[in-house]
C-alpha cells in the first residue's frame, strides 16, 4: 500500500466539495448519535446493512438532499462507523467519537466507483435535482490538481482531504508493493537519540543535528497568537489571524516531516541493518516537555521502518530495558556514576575515552546484532 497525496489548486467549483464534506459530516453525526440513542433506549446495535437499509429510508422521508451524495462515500462513511463500533463491542477501542465539524476532513472513496481519473483531471460524481424530469440525476464535475508524480499500482482507494488551512487535497492509495531491494552494503549501524547534543548519533561516530523547526518559529507563532488574542472573535481580522496560524503549523509539520525522510533517505541505502532504541517518549516528554514534541522521534521511527521494510533492511528496535548508556563500549564496565551532564567520560576499569552518546550507539548496534545472531 502506497499512498500519494495531490494538491487539489483553487478552482470555482472546490466549494462544492467543502459542501459534500459539510453533508457528509451530517451523515456521520446522524449515525453516531443515532445508534447512541438506540444503545441508551436499550434497542440492539444495526450494522452496516442495516444502516444501509436506514439511510435509504431517511433520503425518501426527512433527508431528501442527502440524495445528492454520491452513495459509495455514504457506504465508506457507514463501514467506517461500523468498524469503530465493532472495535469497541469486541473491546478493542474506546467509545466511538463524534468529530466536530471541522475536524471532519475527509472522504473516501472506495475502488473505481463515483470518480474519474484522466491525465491531471479527476471527475468526481455528484447529483442533482432536475426540476423537469423530476428526478436525481447525475452531475460531473472536474478538478484539475497538480500532478506532479505518477502513481503505481492499481488505484485501491481515493481519499479528498480538507486540511486545517482549508485547502483541499488528493491521496490516491494504491496496492503497489514491487519495490527494489537497494544493494546490500554489509554494514550495521547503531543510532541512539539524544536531547542534548545531537538529535541522532551513530555508532560511526557521526552526529546529526535536528532543524528543530517548531523552535526556529517560535517567536512568529508567539507574535500571531497574540494578535489572535486582540482580534474580536469571528470577525474578518480573527478569521484571518486563524488561517495564518494553520498555515505556519502546516509549513512547521512539513519541515520536520521533509527533514526525517531525507535523514531516512539518507540512512538507508548506507546500512544493511539498522539498530534503534526503544523509547521512553512518556517519560522524556515530562522531562523535556516542547522540545520532544518538535524533534518527534516516533515520526521518524516510523518513517525509517517504512523505508527499511520498503528497501529490504533490517530494522530493530533494542528493548528498552537494554543498558545502552552506563556500561562501557570497549570492556563492559558498568559506570554507575554517570550522570545526564557527563557529556564525555574515561572508563575507569579499561581506560578508554568515550563520547556518551556514540557509546551508546555501539552498546545499541552490539544488543542489535547479539539478536542477528
Ligand atoms: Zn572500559
Amino acid at each position: 500500500m502506497k499512498t500519494y497525496k495531490y494538491p487539489l489548486g483553487k478552482q470555482s467549483n472546490t466549494i462544492r466539495i467543502g459542501n459534500l464534506l459539510d453533508d457528509m459530516w451530517q451523515v456521520h453525526f446522524y449515525f453516531h448519535t443515532w445508534q447512541r440513542e438506540r444503545h441508551k433506549e436499550g434497542l440492539p446495535y444495526v450494522n452496516f446493512e442495516g444502516m444501509c437499509d436506514h439511510v435509504k429510508v431517511l433520503k425518501e422521508t426527512t433527508n431528501p438532499h442527502w440524495n445528492a451524495l454520491p452513495s459509495q462515500a455514504i457506504q465508506q462513511e457507514l463501514r467506517r462507523i461500523h468498524k469503530a463500533y465493532d472495535r469497541f463491542f469486541k473491546k478493542l477501542g474506546g467509545r466511538p467519537k463524534i468529530k466536530p465539524r471541522h475536524k471532519f476532513k475527509s472522504i473516501t472513496y472506495p475502488g473505481e466507483a463515483g470518480w474519474y481519473l484522466k491525465n491531471n483531471r479527476i471527475t468526481l460524481t455528484f447529483r442533482k435535482w432536475n426540476p423537469k424530469t423530476q428526478k436525481w440525476q447525475f452531475d460531473k464535475v472536474p478538478y484539475t490538481f497538480h500532478k506532479h508524480r505518477q502513481w503505481h499500482g492499481t488505484i485501491s482507494t481515493l481519499t479528498i482531504k480538507r486540511d486545517a488551512c482549508g485547502d483541499y487535497w488528493l491521496c490516491i492509495t494504491t496496492t503497489y508493493t514491487d519495490f527494489k531491494p537497494l544493494p546490500t552494503t554489509g554494514k550495521s549501524v547503531g543510532a541512539d537519540f539524544g536531547m542534548k547534543d545531537a538529535y541522532l548519533t551513530l555508532s560511526t561516530g557521526e552526529k546529526i543535528q535536528h532543524p528543530q523547526p517548531l523552535k526556529a518559529n517560535l517567536n512568529k507563532l508567539r507574535s500571531l497568537n497574540k494578535e489572535l488574542s486582540r482580534k474580536q472573535k469571528g470577525s474578518n481580522g480573527w478569521w484571518r489571524c486563524v488561517r495564518q496560524l494553520a498555515r505556519l503549523y502546516r509549513k512547521i509539520s512539513n519541515q520536520r516531516k521533509d527533514f526525517h525522510w531525507q535523514l531516512a533517505s539518507k540512512l538507508c541505502p548506507k546500512f544493511d541493518r539498522i539498530f534503534l532504541e526503544t523509547l521512553n517518549l512518556d517519560g522524556m516528554k515530562r522531562l523535556w516537555g516542547r522540545k520532544v514534541s518538535d524533534l518527534a522521534f516516533y515520526q521518524f521511527v516510523e518513517i525509517l521502518a517504512y523505508k527499511c521494510q520498503k528497501h529490504k533492511r533490517h530494522f530493530k528496535k533494542v528493548g528498552q530495558w537494554t543498558a545502552t548508556t552506563k556500561p562501557c563500549s570497549n570492556c563492559g564496565f558498568h559506570n554507575e556514576t554517570l550522570t545526564l551532564d557527563d557529556r564525555q567520560w574515561t572508563c575507569p576499569a579499561c581506560g578508554s575515552h568515550h563520547d556518551r552518546d556514540i557509546n551508546a550507539a555501539i552498546n545499541i548496534l552490539r544488543a542489535g546484532m547479539v539478536s542477528v545472531i
